[in-house]
């Protein structure tokens, strides 16, 4: 079995213990993951706090450290056909999303690159006449990176480009579901040039490694990517040494398709939007809510794309649905689905496990217009399963629509400009995406309402995040 080790203080370790990683196309263990007890993340945290202070990284100029970051995006372009088949392996997500994504997980360490060097302080028209006052940029400090296992390289490098950019040092936590991307990427990052103890990759259960991580008193910023009920033990845990936070958590983002809108491009859309990385995006349109005068047949051309989606091994490239990562996933779905029927939501399609080895589940398409409050309709599923509610008017649909107490994305398609600039403003959610669905830039920021969390990734605003303002006086 292929075996990972952790990567601390420049070094690549074994951990504590170890435990088996699954590959989600046949159930299997197929490699031996390094386990991050106490010991091993009061090791990493204090590399990256030691780190923090050397001259090697705290006197390095803010153009140097882009060049690094540049030199690391370099790297892993060259090495994505690489890292794209591992991920592909231990997550179960198809082999042509995993290529694709890596390409952009480059360009944000590009983006970061740039920025590293135009994280600016400030000079202040203070009213004193004998007084000069300034304002530092300071990196915070020792920064803990948490992430999930879908779209992990991306999730992380929303908060390492960011975080190294800023001049902070990093503990990554790769998730215990499937941590070989990370364990494999800090091989990557080695070749790079960073000094020793600059990021730190680690990987763990939650209850352990992830708690000992976050309530670390030399951690000084928690950037979490995960499910809301994680996030509560983090911000208790984090309480303990008041460490600032940054939360990108779940969603139910609804998709609203008007009568008027381009109707082939939504059903596109849709599709993308739900079953891509099979369902397993914290953005998944997973609420459509479609206006009656079309449902019948946008359902109609849904339910026939669903059913003819190539369900397969996740390494071919004909593929276009893989299995979900877990079986935890699997039962989460069957069992949210079973509840929704009870209560009255109509099957149109999938909604059974599929008969062969690993962790395969169909597109579902579920019409809960009868029972808008039903578990499919409030409940994330983490899964290719679209709940479906019909409604009228406008004002409806904006009620559907924000019925809900996460706030991540949402998508509006329609031909009506005055309508759409109507939606925008009342739509409660960290993205919009008008005729479109799923796009994504470093440029812009990622985030959510509600449940969905606090704080941006992305954007020149989230560099910000890991630094704090030293006020300076001087006496002239
Ligand atoms: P999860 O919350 O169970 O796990 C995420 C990470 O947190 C893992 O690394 C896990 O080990 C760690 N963790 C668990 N308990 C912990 C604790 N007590 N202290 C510290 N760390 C702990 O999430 P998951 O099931 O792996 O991922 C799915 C969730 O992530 C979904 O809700 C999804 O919507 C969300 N997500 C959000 C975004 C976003 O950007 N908003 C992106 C992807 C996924």
């Amino acid at each position: 079995m292929q075996r990972f080790q952790h990567y601390i203080d420049g070094e690549f370790l074994d951990g504590s213990a170890q435990f088996e990683s699954l590959d989600p196309a046949t159930g299997q263990p197929w490699a031996l993951m390094p386990e991050a007890r106490r010991d091993d993340v009061n090791r990493a945290v204090d590399a990256a706090a030691r780190a923090f202070n050397a001259p090697e990284w705290a006197d390095m100029t803010a153009s140097q450290r882009g060049r690094l970051l540049m030199r690391l995006a370099d790297l892993l372009a060259e090495n994505a056909p690489r890292l794209a088949a591992l991920e592909t392996r231990d997550t179960g997500k198809i082999i042509r999303e995993t290529s694709a994504q890596i390409a952009y997980v480059a360009e944000y360490y590009r983006y970061y690159a740039g920025l590293a060097d135009k994280i600016e302080g400030a000079h202040l028209p203070i009213d004193k006449p004998d007084m000069e006052v300034w304002l530092r940029r300071e990196p915070i400090g020792v920064v803990a990176a948490i992430v999930p296992w879908n779209s992990q390289l991306f999730l992380s490098a929303v908060k390492i480009g960011p975080a190294l950019a800023a001049g902070c040092t990093v503990v990554l936590k790769a998730s215990e579901e499937a941590p070989a991307p990370l364990l494999e990427f800090a091989r990557i990052f080695d070749q790079a040039g960073f000094p020793k103890g600059v990021l730190n990759v680690i990987t763990g259960f939650g209850a352990e490694c992830g708690a000992v991580l976050t309530s670390h008193p030399k951690v000084a910023h928690v950037a979490f990517t995960g499910g809301p009920d994680t996030a509560r033990h983090i911000l208790r845990n984090s309480a303990e040494n008041l460490a600032s936070t940054s939360l990108e958590l779940g969603g139910k983002s609804p998709f609203i398709v008007f009568g008027d809108a381009d109707i082939d491009s939504a059903v596109n859309a849709q599709v993308s939007g739900i079953f891509a990385a099979t369902g397993q995006s914290c953005v998944a349109g997973s609420r459509l809510i479609v206006q009656n005068s079309i449902r019948d047949a946008f359902l109609d051309a849904l339910r026939r794309k669903a059913e003819s989606a190539v369900i397969g091994p996740p390494d071919e490239m004909a593929t276009e649905i893989g299995p979900l990562c877990t079986l935890r996933q699997r039962e989460h779905a069957i069992g949210l689905i079973e509840r929704s029927v009870e209560q009255g939501a109509r099957l149109i399609t999938g909604g059974r496990a599929l008969d062969r080895e690993g962790f395969y589940f169909p597109p579902t398409i579920l019409d809960c217009s009868a029972t808008p409050d039903a578990p499919c309709v409030t409940q994330e599923f983490f899964g290719p399963v679209l709940s479906v509610v019909g409604f009228d008017t406008e004002d409806e649909a904006v009620g559907i629509a924000n019925a809900t107490e996460f706030g991540l994305a949402s998508g509006v398609f329609t031909r009506d400009l005055a309508r759409a600039h109507r939606l925008i403003r009342r739509i409660r959610a960290g993205i919009v995406w008008v005729n479109t669905y799923r796009a994504v830039s470093p440029i812009a920021p990622f985030g959510g309402y509600g449940l969905s969390g606090h704080g941006r990734e992305g954007g020149i605003a989230a560099a910000l995040d890991y630094t704090t303002v030293k006020a300076v006086w001087l006496r002239t």
